[in-house]
């Protein structure tokens, strides 16, 4: 078990951010109504009469027309028909918004305007996350021995959050195309820390997503396993975490090895 790379010194520490850094869950539900519900309202006070549309009432309530059910079931239509772009997931959002503001009567220009609009209140909404209380601590003490990077499937611009401070690199994987387990996103975070794969510590929730693809690579993993769902052997050089305030004291033991 005392391998020769896991003596190796360790360099950098890549973190996925979603469920990692800040419990999700509730950001994306109150996102995910809240910038439809916003858009509707909008829709309702703003296309007055004396736009390009002779009557805006006559097209009904939007929300009427098209639930919230009917926006995700477009989203799952469109990433089907776009699989390059499936997981650019602000695209296919902004695409599906597109398509049901047209299909509900507004002209092209009209709909990219309020499909715009509707994604700017989403990223607003997104961004209203609440770290960890330890994380910002534990990241600043972190940053000041290691290199930092993010690697994320998902539509958080680091660079919004406070956090972004203590990170050296920072990687949307789902907008370079290339979504995790995709190897890239991994290396492209590695090149750019300067580390090989031995020497750096990739910390993630997804088994699927984060453990398994940068355990392939040879890099060092801490799972968090917020399902407490671990299987009863771990790979080789993965080690379970039930919270990410655990990791100082995982490192602390990996350095005491060396
Ligand atoms: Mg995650």
């Amino acid at each position: 078990m005392h391998t020769s790379s896991s003596s190796t010194p360790l360099k950098a520490l890549t973190f996925d951010l979603d469920d990692t850094l800040w419990d999700n869950s509730g950001v994306m539900e109150a996102t995910e109504h809240g910038h439809y519900a916003w858009l509707d309202k909008a829709l309702l006070e703003e296309l007055l009469p004396d736009n390009d549309l002779t009557d805006p009432l006559a097209l009904g309530r939007f929300t009427e027309r098209f639930p919230l059910s009917a926006y995700q079931a477009r989203r799952r239509e469109v990433a089907g028909r776009e699989p390059l772009r499936r997981g650019d997931f602000t695209w296919v959002r902004r695409q599906s918004l597109l398509e049901l503001l047209e299909q509900h009567g507004l002209p092209r220009q009209t709909a990219e305007y309020w499909a715009g609009a509707a994604m700017h209140r989403f990223m607003t909404l997104r961004h209203e996350l609440t770290p960890y209380p330890e994380v910002d601590a534990m990241l600043a003490a972190l940053s000041q021995r290691y290199r930092l990077g993010a690697i994320t499937n998902g539509n958080v611009e680091l660079a919004r959050l406070p956090l972004a401070r203590h990170f050296d690199v920072s990687i949307a994987a789902g907008e370079m195309l290339a979504p995790k387990p995709d190897p890239r996103p991994f290396l492209a975070a590695l090149a750019r820390l300067a580390s090989r794969p031995s020497e750096a510590l990739h910390v993630g929730d997804s088994w699927q997503h984060d453990v398994l693809p940068a355990q392939r690579l040879g890099m060092r993993v801490a799972w968090i396993d917020i399902d407490g769902e671990a299987p009863t052997r771990l790979p080789r050089q993965v080690y379970r975490l039930d919270h990410v305030r655990e990791l100082p004291t995982l490192i602390e033991w990996m350095n005491g090895k060396n």
